[in-house]
């Protein structure tokens, strides 16, 4: 399909205009810098995607004949290639501006008209290329995220992002055959997450921060929703379509990581515990990890995963006893819930080892919250018989991402916890009190 109508192009260059604008491209040319002369946009010179030629040659042929294909595949190549929508329309108003200088230089105001048309016709393509690249892009994603939910052992409140997902879908679809009759529903309380969201969910979340946060976030996109309902099928839609859907996908990636961090909550709350620490217990662990990494590819999130073990323990039980020792074992798992969020989840490893899971966590962010709870343990000490006892611990912190592994099995958690267990040993090695 060429999006680029050959009647509309020749309505807007009319055959008197059509050889002053050759020639102000030919001059043009000459003088155009070239794609990625931006400084923020520094990143993309490594592959640009595009040649400046080959755009001007592309727009200038397209000038000749009305009905270029070579255009319409270059603009399908460049979204194909992730250069971005900006990028590129960027560069048409540079070279737009650039070939109207040109003409009003020769006080040519026929040419100055046609140009600011002949570019409105190539942005509209140009977004229509992009809008379509990304519904179908979107299409997909969601396919992949909706079969890893549906993956899950046991969905727990996953069951409703996975309603969401499906309702995401149904926009999608409607999106891409500009079929307004098609539409999810619309309002924010009667779709079915809403409907969960303000009945049983509310009754579930007692953190009203938490759930305000939800509420607004659902509703903001609901409100994207709407203007998207008012654009489809409108003259020119595909600009405003492409922004308002790449906001709305965002939307519900954020509600997906919200409603995986109360996943693990309720987790915490439910699953069997530790009873001296109250920690979970390793029983449950491979059945956690492999919902949480089919969850961080459902969201597109890494998580982290954090193990640690009090420095020279054994000391402290062959000093003052194990009744001592056990109170150590507690006094550290509270130091580390206390620094922890609500939906991090903890599980009792070993003896004074525990692995930490945080949904939602990328490694920068996982270190903070490591180097947070070291320095929490250091710093509080625990009242014994024989006088304050301080505890050090140390850390071994891996980023994980669902979307970067093949196989979710027992194999992979094995693996990725002693990939984690490494990284601890190699911070003991290091001299303890420390993360790796
Ligand atoms: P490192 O700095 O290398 O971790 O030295 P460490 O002495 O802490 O060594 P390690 O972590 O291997 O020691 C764990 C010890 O914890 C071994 C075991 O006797 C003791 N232990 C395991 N479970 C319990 C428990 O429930 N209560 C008490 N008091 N001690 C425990
Ligand atoms: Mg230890």
């Amino acid at each position: 399909m060429n999006v680029i109508s050959g009647d509309e192009l020749a309505s807007v260059v009319t055959e008197s205009v059509r050889q002053d604008m050759g020639r102000y491209f030919r001059q043009a040319r000459n003088q155009y810098v070239g794609p990625w002369h931006i400084e923020e946009l520094e990143q993309h010179r490594t592959s640009p995607g595009f040649e400046q030629e080959e755009l001007v040659d592309c727009l200038q042929q397209l000038l000749a004949d009305h009905d270029s294909p070579a255009c319409h595949e270059l603009m399908t190549r460049m979204c194909g290639q992730n250069v971005p929508f900006m990028i590129v329309a960027h560069e048409l108003s540079h070279l737009r501006d650039l070939l109207i200088r040109l003409a009003a230089g020769d006080s040519n105001m026929n040419a100055v008209g046609a140009i600011m048309t002949f570019f409105d016709v190539l942005e509209d393509t140009l977004a229509k290329i992009y809008l379509a690249g990304f519904l179908g892009t979107l299409g997909h994603r969601n396919n992949v995220r909706l079969r890893h939910i549906s993956a899950l052992a046991e969905k727990n409140l996953l069951i409703h992002f996975e309603k969401h997902l499906d309702w995401l879908k149904q926009l999608t679809v409607a999106v891409s055959g500009r079929d307004r009759s098609a539409m999810p529903e619309a309002h924010h309380e009667r779709c079915e997450f809403g409907k969960w969201l303000h009945g049983e969910g509310a009754k579930l979340m007692r953190d009203r921060s938490h759930y305000m946060h939800l509420v607004e976030t659902h509703a903001a996109m609901h409100h994207v929703v709407d203007e998207i309902a008012g654009m489809v099928g409108l003259a020119s839609d595909s600009l405003p379509l492409y922004a308002l859907m790449k906001k709305a996908e965002n939307y519900s990636l954020d509600l997906g990581n919200e409603i995986s961090m109360l996943n693990s909550m309720v987790i915490m709350i439910s699953y069997n515990k530790d009873p001296m620490t109250g920690a979970l217990t390793r029983r449950s662990l491979e059945r956690v990890m492999i919902n949480q990494l089919e969850i961080s590819r459902a969201t597109e999130t890494p998580f982290c995963l954090l193990m640690c073990d009090v420095d020279h323990f054994k000391q402290i039980n062959d000093r003052h006893g194990h009744t001592v020792g056990d109170g150590a074992i507690v006094h550290f798992a509270n130091a580390l819930r206390n620094s922890l969020r609500q939906s991090d989840l903890m599980f009792r490893f070993g003896g004074d080892e525990f692995l930490l899971m945080l949904p939602s966590t990328g490694y920068q962010q996982g270190w903070e919250v490591a180097e947070k709870l070291r320095s929490a343990v250091a710093e509080h000490s625990l009242a014994t018989g024989a006088g304050q006892l301080t505890l050090q611990a140390s850390f071994g912190l891996l980023e994980v991402s669902g979307n970067k592994t093949s196989f979710i099995d027992s194999e992979l958690v094995n693996n990725l916890i002693a990939e984690c267990d490494q990284r601890l040993y190699l911070a003991k090695h290091r001299g303890r009190n420390q993360i790796a």
